[in-house]
């Protein structure tokens, strides 16, 4: 939380946000926003009037465009858009409605405060085509100094304070998915979890990863790598994403999705999708939480999975982590196409007599200089081919859960407590490897 006034920063949003507009008539709010946004991404009350009843200037007609106003913002947030509710949000309960919206949807919130002096929004007023009565620019210079009092403990993911007067206010950076880290090695990159938390804490141990509470850390600055797939099947769903979520707002973890994560994430997101009886020992496991924390521990995880990116280039490039992997020519790149390529791998759309997905071999066609880790199929060993390892040994299916140190190069793993979870026929996992 960063409330401290600012003056024209610059606002850095990666992936959609729900940006609130702050400020009194006059202040140069609708101005700032078209030219930082494209108009369907403006949310305003002045055209939310305009629509229901021809004229944006009438305040008659709020009540119908404020409706119109909230209804259009939650629309947006079902299909994860980028939002600019353009209001005044002078009075908290505007503002508390936007965050309910926001916290509902696990969109960040941020607010966008225009303080101009009563002067100022009197000048510009007068020569712009809608005029807002004198008096009506006054009693807002009040209700501003309320809402910049309190703001700052609203519970907004960041406040930007513009300056007064402000000729060249605040410009506005928009990042797309970032796929290349700076985080710097080493690294401890696990495989598929599934819900093992035992096994995870128990693998933690192994790597040297100390425990104070719920804090974990490692003394070399370690970083703590998932590639996807802590959700399903396994008996503590939860606690994974728990743990996962906790390093990572401490920088001390990075995660890429699985394709178990993403459709938790669009049940999360109230989709229709099928409860197979992998992703209904999630559900369970968070439906049986007290009510409170199962709300805001479902909201971390919807955001968690949303803002994570489709894979990572790490160490300038040298290491690629992806789920299900990825082909040499799409290192870099963010698509769909390349998004389902790392949660699928590289289906061809039939099914196996057993009525698993084809998956073609795309690590046996690599031939890439960075080393691609990855998981999502299960096989026995972590055998390194071609530049590639898999490093999925399916413990929910009573295998190892794995984990490869990096620029090590070694392996650690630690053997399933028990099966937790019946493998699909066909798959190519066998346990009756000897111990290795
Ligand atoms: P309302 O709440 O009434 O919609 P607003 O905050 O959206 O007001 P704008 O319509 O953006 O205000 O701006 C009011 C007038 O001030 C416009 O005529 C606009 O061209 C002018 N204006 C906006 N920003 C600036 C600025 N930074 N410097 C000078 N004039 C400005
Ligand atoms: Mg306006």
């Amino acid at each position: 939380m960063d409330a401290s006034p600012k003056s024209a920063p610059e606002i850095r949003l990666r992936g959609p946000h729900l940006v609130v507009l702050v400020g009194a008539s006059g202040a140069g709010k609708s101005t700032w926003a078209a030219r930082h946004f494209s108009p369907t991404e403006i949310v305003s009350t002045d055209r939310c009037r305009a629509l229901v009843g021809d004229r944006e200037e009438v305040q008659a007609y709020s009540k119908q465009a404020f409706e119109l106003f909230y209804f259009l913002i939650e629309k947006r947030m079902e299909l994860r858009k980028m939002i600019v509710a353009d209001s005044t949000a002078l009075d908290a309960g505007t503002r508390r409605n936007l965050l309910d919206l926001a916290h509902a949807h696990a969109y960040p919130a941020v607010a966008i405060v225009f303080p101009a002096s009563l002067d100022a929004r009197r000048s510009r007023n007068a020569g712009r085509a809608r005029q807002v009565p004198d008096d009506v620019l006054v009693t807002q210079q009040a209700a501003m100094d309320r809402a910049v009092a309190s703001i700052g403990r609203e519970g907004w993911d960041t406040v930007n304070m513009l300056g007064q007067g402000e000729t060249k206010p605040a410009s506005v950076v928009r990042l797309g998915a970032e796929v290349r880290s700076t985080t710097a090695p080493p690294y401890d990159i696990v495989g598929d979890v599934h819900g093992c938390y035992d096994e995870l804490t128990e693998l933690l141990a192994k790597l040297g990863w100390l425990v104070d509470g719920e804090t974990w850390s490692h003394p070399e600055g370690r970083t703590l790598i998932s590639l996807g797939d802590l959700a399903d099947r396994g008996p503590d769903v939860p606690a994974c994403f728990r743990l996962w979520i906790r390093l990572h707002a401490g920088g001390k973890a990075l995660f890429v999705p699985g394709n178990h994560d993403n459709k938790l994430m669009r049940y999360l997101r109230g989709r229709k999708v099928t409860v197979s009886h992998g992703l209904a020992a999630s559900i369970e496991q968070l439906d049986a939480l007290p009510r409170r924390e199962r709300g805001e521990l479902q909201a971390a995880i919807l955001r968690f999975i949303a803002e994570a990116p489709p894979y990572l280039v790490l160490d300038d490039g040298k290491l690629i982590v992806a789920h299900a992997g990825i082909k040499r020519e799409m290192i870099g790149k963010v698509s769909k196409r390349i998004q389902d390529f790392t949660l699928y791998g590289d289906v061809t759309g039939e099914r196996t007599p057993d009525g698993l997905p084809v998956r073609r071999d795309w690590a046996a066609q690599y031939r890439g200089n960075a080393f691609i880790v990855y998981g999502h199929t299960p096989v026995p060993k972590p055998i390194p081919f071609r530049r590639t390892v898999n490093i999925d040994q399916g413990c929910v299916f009573g295998g190892r859960l794995t984990a490869m140190r990096y620029p090590e190069m070694t392996f650690e793993h630690v053997r399933a407590k028990r099966t937790y979870y019946e493998r699909p026929a066909g798959s190519l996992l066998t346990l009756d490897e000897p111990d290795g």
